[in-house]
């Protein structure tokens, strides 16, 4: 993602109620946040909102956690928050590196859009999808694990469905045109409009892997 500063971030990011500032400190709590028992579904790289913030909005029986690495990507989405009432849905500022420290057998989907491709094999282990993001993921999961993701990048697609199914995820459902599938109710992303206006297909996958 292109990356622009904001100069107000640290203020937005200190004026909202939206963020999870010591998100350490939830683990295994994630329920008493939310003060309820709902499924909680994470999006990893959650960019500027538009995906976690619609879904929140239209599931409101679920609870959403975007997560995201930069503070002036983050600020943007919190900006769209700024007139809203949204008790389904909090955000992260953090790196998914660190991920297990911060959830323990609480989440029921992970959503990665778009993920950043890290195309160069030395960088492979960076990618969301790696042997060692899928591992870092098994602890999260509440029961099974459940991974959604979308992308335009064919080769980042082929290796991560080599590698969901390497790490014992069953592929449910793929699409390698998910705009002309007859997969329903899809919520779009900042980068897939722009993708699908580039022409660009779109890829999903929806993995399980049953624990
Ligand atoms: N999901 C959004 C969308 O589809 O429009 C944004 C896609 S953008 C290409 C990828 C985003 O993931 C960027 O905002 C980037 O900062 C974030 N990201 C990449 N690696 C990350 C990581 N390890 N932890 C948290 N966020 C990450």
């Amino acid at each position: 993602m292109r990356l622009r500063n904001v100069k107000n971030k640290d203020e937005i990011l200190n004026n909202t109620t939206y963020l999870e500032v010591n998100p350490k400190d939830n683990i295994n709590k994630w329920k008493e946040v939310f003060n309820n028992d709902n499924p909680i579904h994470i999006e990893i790289g959650m960019g500027k909102g538009d995906f976690i913030i619609e879904n929140a909005l239209t599931y409101p029986n679920i609870n959403f956690i975007g997560i995201e690495k930069y503070s002036s990507v983050l600020a943007r989405a919190i900006e769209k928050l700024n007139d809203k009432d949204i008790p389904n849905l909090r955000l992260i500022r953090m790196d998914a590196n660190f991920i297990e420290e911060v959830f323990n057998n609480e989440v029921d989907v992970i959503y990665l859009n778009f993920s950043d491709p890290w195309p160069k094999k030395r960088t492979a282990k960076r990618r969301l999808t790696s042997d060692n993001f899928l591992e870092k993921y098994k602890s999260i999961f509440k029961k099974d694990n459940i991974i959604i993701m979308k992308t335009d990048n064919m080769n980042l697609f082929e290796y991560s469905l080599e590698s969901l199914s390497r790490n014992g995820y069953v592929l449910e459902k793929v699409s390698l045109d998910l705009h002309n599938s007859d997969i329903e109710n899809n919520i779009e992303t900042e980068y897939e409009r722009k993708f699908v206006l580039k022409g660009n297909n779109i890829y999903y996958v929806y993995a399980k892997k049953l624990v």
